[in-house]
């Protein structure tokens, strides 16, 4: 057993509640409890961290269809946290960050910056933040602070072998990780700007408050999509700077539209709430978001501890997956065929679904969607007004209905009948007998069906009777 099974991992899902979930953001909470769950290892735990620092955006609503989607999907979590509560812990990193001169006042107002950058740009160097304010001394700070300027902080990246406030100049500074989907990244400290971390109006980037709450608890894998990559080498010194060792890491590949563009949360027809509406099975959309893009077929899972056997962060694909709403509905019909009864009794049961299995396991094939079933059960208690093509025809298989009990024999022995009597045969026998029993073209086999019908709606629906 390797170290990483050995321990008990804890992960995190971290959405901002400013908006509902999609397909997209429930694959990277799936992984997450996915990876918890694996089987063979300790049991793991799964914070559901609220990301809510943006106060204007943030809403109490979201949180709630949050919890509500990811309960609807069995994504189950052990604790939760809201960033909005951590202030002090930010609080007291920041002090801690400003303590070791890791975190330095910048004063430039966003033209400023620009125009520097512009000037780079002319002079073919990269647009990195020079470090100017760095170099600013005590009544400098001072002087522009009594301007009205209010400072933004900036993190001082470890990228210069000397002092950089005494102009140390910075070299290349790979920052490497083993990340468990994409393999080894090296992403180079040295040629990118000093992030700010905290604004001038004193609120937060997210990566503060994130690796904060990442070190405070005890966080030991970082399971999101491959858009935070870039952030990751920053994270790692952040993490360092404040005393703890970084997380491993694994950025999955994220989903994409139709026409290749990212999912965001405001195409509405793909969030998590649309799809529970439309009456897609939670599982089936569990089983889609475990598999699509990923080197496993497409295809339904029983339940997620068997996608939990399944999952393996080597198998997803590092290309962006397409999301086919189509693909989903046909994963949902497939998962449903192979549903067992017992799984699906509570259901039935409260929907007022008389026929126990034998109804279950007859009318099954024939649905896309679970909420198909009360059309089926209509079919089966009537009232069904049938469709007579040929009367005699009806009435001659109304008179040869053998007596009850029926069972599943019964329909080949009445047909074998009806056949012997009528010279009907195939379709021709068939086809009237399915509209006058049921009033369609097409359903579940009538095999099944015509026990379950019973002998009186039968005669009397084969006799032009509305039963
Ligand atoms: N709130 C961040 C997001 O939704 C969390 C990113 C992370 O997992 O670190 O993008």
């Amino acid at each position: 057993m390797t170290d990483a099974l050995a321990s008990s991992p804890m992960v995190r899902f971290a959405p901002s509640p400013t908006g509902r979930l999609h397909v997209g953001n429930i694959r990277t909470a799936l992984f997450n409890w996915l990876f918890a769950h694996r089987p063979g290892g300790a049991p793991g735990r799964f914070l559901l961290r609220l990301d809510d620092t943006d106060r204007e955006r943030s809403r109490e609503e979201f949180a709630e269809a949050i919890r509500e989607d990811l309960s609807w999907l069995g994504l189950d979590w052990d604790l939760e946290a809201r960033q909005s509560e951590r202030v002090a812990a930010y609080e007291a990193a920041v002090e801690r960050l400003k303590a070791a001169g890791r975190l330095y006042p910048c004063y430039e107002t966003a033209e400023e910056l620009e125009a520097k950058r512009r000037r780079q740009r002319a002079r073919r160097l990269p647009p990195i933040y020079d470090r100017a304010a760095l170099r600013l001394d005590a009544s400098e700070r001072r002087r522009l602070e009594a301007e009205g300027r209010k400072p933004h902080w900036r993190f001082l990246l470890a990228n210069t072998d000397g002092d950089p406030r005494e102009g140390a100049a910075i070299r290349p500074t790979p920052v490497v990780w083993e990340d468990l989907v994409r393999g080894r990244q090296e992403v180079d400290l040295g040629s990118v700007s000093d992030p700010v971390l905290v604004r001038a109006d004193g609120s937060w980037l997210y990566t503060l408050p994130s690796v904060v709450d990442d070190i405070d608890f005890a966080i030991t894998h970082v399971i999101r999509g491959e858009d935070h990559v870039t952030n990751t080498a920053v994270q790692i010194q952040l993490f360092e700077a404040l005393g703890a060792r970084p997380p491993v890491f694994a950025h999955h590949n994220l989903l994409v539209g139709p026409d290749g563009e990212a999912l965001s949360k405001r195409l509405g027809a793909l969030t998590v709430a649309a799809l529970r509406e439309e009456g897609l099975e939670p599982l089936a959309v569990a089983s889609y978001a475990a598999t699509v893009g990923s080197s496993e077929a497409v295809r339904p899972f029983s339940s997620l501890d068997a996608m939990a056997e399944m999952f393996d962060f080597a198998k997803l694909s590092r290309a962006p997956a397409r999301f086919d709403v189509e693909e989903l509905r046909a994963l949902n019909a497939r998962l449903l065929h192979a549903t067992p009864f017992e799984a699906v009794a509570d259901r039935l049961a409260a929907r007022g679904i008389t026929g126990g299995k034998a109804f279950w396991e007859a009318v099954r094939p024939n649905l896309a969607r679970f909420d198909e079933v009360d059309d089926w059960q209509a079919v089966v208690s009537g009232p069904v007004t049938p469709v007579i093509e040929d009367a005699a025809f009806s009435a001659r298989a109304a008179a040869l209905l053998p007596p009850e009990p029926w069972d599943e024999g019964t329909w080949r022995a009445w047909t074998d009948r009806i056949k012997a009597e009528t010279g009907a045969r195939g379709r021709a026998l068939f086809h009237p007998l399915r509209l006058a029993l049921t009033g369609r073209e097409r359903g579940p086999e009538l095999r099944a069906l015509l026990p379950l019908i019973g002998r009186d709606r039968a005669k009397a629906r084969l006799e032009g009777r509305t039963a």
